[in-house]
């Protein structure tokens, strides 16, 4: 289970996005950011357990623009940004499925990737939706970190 930590711009007002907690410690441990809040009596080796982070040298917001087309396309993401339905039955998705599949040259990335269920993304194999009888419900895209985390910015 990851657990999402917070980023603040330094000064505490301005939510950038989430993190995982490994993140998170990671970043203090590198002195970029310095718990904000903290869950009380926990720790993680050395610092106390972040429920949100605040970066040590102010960054402009423009940073969070740019970032977004690096954000990766990992399951988690790619759930997350198609909320967590399988894109072919609109059913709970719980796996990232490559549209044109790997073995057919599809590549890793946001525009090939969508959530997929199990049923559906053993189905399918290695072929494309169209040989295997699926239709496609959403066009994939490349999400912005708000299409992510629509609540948190
Ligand atoms: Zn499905």
């Amino acid at each position: 289970m990851t657990q999402a930590v917070m980023i603040y711009n330094a000064g505490g007002l301005e939510p950038l996005g989430q993190v995982s907690l490994r993140h998170a410690v990671l970043m203090m441990w590198r002195g970029v950011a310095r718990a904000f809040e903290t869950v009380p009596g926990q720790y993680v080796g050395q610092f106390p357990r972040p429920r949100s982070v605040e970066l040590v040298r102010y960054v402009y917001a423009k940073w969070k623009y740019e970032r977004t087309g690096r954000l990766s396309p990992s399951t988690d993401n790619v759930l997350r940004r198609d909320r967590h339905k399988c894109a072919y039955c609109g059913r709970a998705a719980t796996t990232r499925d490559h549209v044109m599949p790997l073995s057919r040259g599809g590549r890793t990335e946001w525009s090939n990737l969508v959530a997929a269920c199990r049923a559906c993304n053993e189905a399918k194999k290695a072929r494309t939706p169209a040989e295997a009888g699926l239709r496609l419900r959403l066009q994939p895209f490349v999400p912005t970190l708000n299409d992510l985390y629509p609540n948190r910015l």
